[in-house]
């Protein structure tokens, strides 16, 4: 029976190998830079992992133009940051390992990180033996093994894929007005039984104590016991701020334009 392994001949020798090799190089896709538009080490500050040291990955670049967003410098034309730095999943891996401490989880972000294809990212963080944890608006395939999905559906923009939600272990609906719980629901045909159901106040919304908003999650809490009120914690540390690399500029929607989120 063969072994597929040839016996080496005149045409294997060092140029027809060095050739076939260039051949392979230049077939293969190059390996991708990832556009960073922020990236910090702070504690996660939301959800099932709320409170665990987090190091986060702030990809540039978001399609879904929610007009409430907290992060409209990775995509607000008015925004635009005058650089963003293009790293490797190399260079982000090292930076991880130099800036967090053991044991921290990588929080992939945005922006949109499903736009990407995290594989490279994903790999590279596991081999320094990370958990990586991603944060989206399910609106592409995702590529990459990740460890924890938290979908965050848009549905009055671009709605999840269905891959996405029955991938996702927690959901995330930001609630602007109260119409947004049932609306947010609404995109979650396939949701695995055991993922977690989380209603957050649209930040602008918690910061003025909306009572509207804020009732609204109430009542739907006591109505549906599966799903459950959430707060964005970090905001009231400001806990990303003590991190040189975080962004501070001011960015409105429903940012806060004096704190700089
Ligand atoms: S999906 Fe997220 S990053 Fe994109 S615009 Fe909406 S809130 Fe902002």
């Amino acid at each position: 029976m063969s072994t597929g392994n040839k016996p080496p001949s005149q045409a294997d020798g060092p140029i027809a190998a060095e050739e076939r090799g260039a051949e392979k190089a230049a077939e293969r896709p190059a390996a991708p830079k990832y556009p960073v538009y922020e990236r910090f080490y702070t504690w996660q500050g939301e959800g099932v992992h709320l409170g665990q040291a987090a190091y986060f990955i702030r990809l540039y670049g978001c399609p879904q133009a929610c007009p409430w967003c907290d992060s409209a410098g990775t995509w607000h034309p008015d925004y635009r940051p005058a650089s963003v730095a293009l790293l490797s999943a190399e260079a982000l891996a090292e930076a991880v390992a130099a800036e967090s401490s053991d044991g921290a989880v990588v929080v992939v972000t945005g922006g949109e990180p499903i736009l990407f294809d995290l594989g490279p990212l994903t790999g590279a963080l596991h081999a320094l033996g990370r958990r990586v944890h991603l944060e989206t608006s399910g609106i592409a395939p995702l590529r990459g093994r990740l460890d924890w999905v938290t979908l965050s559906p848009k549905p009055t923009q671009r709605w999840p894929l269905p891959e996405v939600v029955a991938r996702a272990d927690e959901v995330k609906i930001i609630v602007h007005q109260p119409g947004d719980i049932a609306a947010g629901l609404a995109t979650l045909d396939g949701l695995r039984p055991d993922a977690v159901i989380w209603l957050h106040p649209e930040w602008s919304r918690a910061r003025e104590r909306d009572m509207r908003v804020l009732n609204a999650i109430t009542e739907a809490v006591k109505a549906n016991p599966r799903l459950r009120a959430g707060y964005q914690m970090h905001k009231l540390y400001r806990a990303d701020d003590l991190d040189a690399h975080s962004d501070k500029r001011l960015i409105p929607l429903g940012g806060h334009p004096e704190l700089g989120y």
